[in-house]
C-alpha cells in the first residue's frame, strides 16, 4: 500500500516538473511512513531527527502516510525545526499546488504512468479495514473500508496495461472484503474482468483474509493462465483460543479448508502467511499448536513477528501482555529455523522443472531477474538480452529458500 501510496504522489510531482534527486541536492524530502509495527513508528522518528541536519528555510520536509492519521498535528509541536508539511494519504493535490506556489521547477521527465519500473502497476481497490483485530492499528489509522468502484478499477488497469504494465496488483489491506459500490460484484468477479485486459501478463492481489475470501476466487485463479497462482493469507495463530483473543473471525478449520480447496484447484499454489508468536495468553500448547500448523502446511514464506503492544489497540489496552520476552524470543527463534527448513525442502521441489518468469530487470550483479507466478525471485543465467517485461521460460538448476536459479528453457 506504502509503494502504491508512494508511486501515486511520484507521479503528481514529476507531472509538474519536479525531479527525483540525492537528499544533499533536494529541495523537498519527503516521508512516506508505516506505523504498523513499533519498530516502524520509531524508524519515521529516526528520520526525522536526521532531517534536523538537512533542513534549511529553503527546504520542505513533508510527512504522509499512517504517521498522519495517528499523531497528526503533533509532528509539528515535536519536530518544530523541521516544520514539517503534514499531507493527508491521498490527498497529494494541495501538497503539490503548496510546492508550487514555493518552488519553480517546469522541467521534469515523466515518470512512465505504469510507475518507476514501468513492469507492475499497484491498484488500490480498497482503502481501510472494517476488521477489528485485536493487536492491530491499521483499522485507527486508515479508517473503515472504502471501495473503489468496479468500472474505475478496470478503466486504470486497462489504462496502466496501454502504457506499457506487464503486471497489474490489486491492493487491499483486506483485498477479499471487495466489493463494487455500484452492485457489480465482489474480489472474484473484478479479477475475473481485470485478467482479460489484452496484453495484461500477470494479475496478482493482496492481502486477503480467511473469514472473507469467497470460494469463487479460487475457481477464477485456477482458470486463469494470468492470475499469479499465489495466496497471501495470513494466518497470525494456529490456535483457535488464540484466533479468538485476537478477533480474527475465523477458527482453523475454516482456514485448513481454504488451504485444501486451493490446492485441490492449484497443487502448486505459493502459500505466504504471517504469524505473530507470543500474543497474550499463548500457552506453550497454543504455541505448539501454530508450530504444528507450519510443519503441516508447508508455506512457502511465514513473515513471523512477535507481539509487541501497539498503543491504541484492544491488545495493548485490555489484556495483559503476559508472555515474557525471552520465551516470545526463544519461540520466534524456533519458528524461524522449523520455517528456514521447511522453505528450503519446498524450493528445492522447483529443481530439474520448466517456471514461467515475467523479468523485472537487471539485479546488482547484472543477472537478469524476475518472478515466477508463485511469487519466487527467480534468477536468469546467460540472460542476454531479454528484456523487462518479457515472460520465459526458465529452466531451474539451483534453489535457496529465497530464490531459484536457472537458464532460459525453450
Ligand atoms: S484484517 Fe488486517 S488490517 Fe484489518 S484489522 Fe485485521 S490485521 Fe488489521
Amino acid at each position: 500500500m506504502n509503494t502504491a501510496d508512494s508511486e501515486s504522489l511520484a507521479r503528481k510531482l514529476l507531472a509538474a516538473g519536479y525531479v527525483e534527486d540525492s537528499l544533499d541536492r533536494a529541495d523537498v524530502a519527503i516521508l512516506n511512513t508505516c506505523v504498523v509495527r513499533q519498530a516502524s513508528e520509531d524508524r519515521v522518528y529516526a528520520k526525522l531527527h536526521e532531517l534536523k541536519e538537512w533542513k534549511t528555510p529553503e527546504r520542505t520536509v513533508a510527512v504522509t502516510g499512517c504517521i498522519v492519521a495517528k499523531e497528526g498535528a503533533t509532528l509539528g509541536r515535536r519536530f518544530p525545526m523541521l516544520e514539517p508539511v503534514v499531507v493527508p494519504i491521498g490527498e497529494y493535490d494541495d501538497f503539490v499546488a503548496g510546492l508550487d506556489a514555493r518552488y519553480d521547477y517546469s522541467q521534469g521527465e515523466a515518470l512512465p504512468p505504469a510507475g518507476r519500473t514501468g513492469i507492475s502497476h499497484f491498484v488500490r481497490v480498497i482503502e481501510g479495514c472494517d476488521h477489528n483485530c485485536t493487536f492491530c492499528i491499521v483499522p485507527k489509522v486508515r479508517g473503515r473500508e472504502r471501495h473503489i468502484p468496479f468500472d474505475d478499477v478496470v478503466a486504470e488497469c486497462r489504462q496502466a496495461v496501454d502504457a506499457g504494465a506487464k503486471e497489474v496488483v490489486l491492493l487491499g489491506q483486506n483485498v477479499d472484503d471487495y466489493h463494487d459500490p455500484n452492485g457489480r460484484g465482489g474480489l472474484a468477479a473484478l479479477v475475473a474482468a481485470v485478467e482479460k485486459i489484452p496484453g495484461l501478463k500477470r494479475l496478482r492481489f493482496m492481502t486477503s483474509h480467511p473469514q472473507d475470501l469467497e470460494p469463487q476466487l479460487l475457481e477464477v485463479m485456477a482458470a486463469s493462465d494470468v492470475i499469479c497462482r499465489e495466496l497471501q493469507l495470513p494466518v497470525q495463530s494456529g490456535d483457535d483460543g488464540i484466533l479468538k483473543r485476537m478477533a480474527r473471525g475465523y477458527q482453523m478449520r475454516h482456514y485448513r479448508a481454504i488451504v485444501e480447496r486451493a490446492r485441490t484447484l492449484m497443487p502448486d499454489i505459493g502459500l505466504v502467511t504471517d504469524v505473530i508468536v507470543g500474543f497474550p495468553g499463548e500457552s506453550e500448547e497454543a504455541f505448539l499448536n501454530t508450530r504444528r500448523l507450519l510443519e503441516e502446511i508447508e508455506f512457502d514464506v511465514v513473515h513471523l513477528a512477535m507481539y509487541s503492544p501497539r498503543p491504541g489497540t484492544f491488545a495493548a489496552d485490555r489484556l495483559a501482555d503476559d508472555v515474557p520476552a525471552a520465551e516470545k524470543l526463544r519461540r520466534l527463534n524456533d519458528l524461524l529455523a522449523l520455517q528456514k527448513s521447511i522453505a528450503a525442502r519446498k524450493t528445492a521441489r522447483w529443481v530439474g522443472r520448466n517456471v514461467q518468469v515475467l523479468v523485472e530487470g537487471h539485479d546488482e550483479l547484472g543477472r537478469v531477474y524476475g518472478r515466477i507466478r508463485q511469487g519466487k525471485r527467480a534468477i536468469v543465467l546467460k540472460g542476454g538480452d531479454i528484456a523487462p517485461g518479457e515472460l520465459i521460460h526458465l529452466r531451474v538448476m539451483q534453489a535457496t529458500a529465497g530464490q531459484l536459479t536457472g537458464l532460459p528453457a525453450a
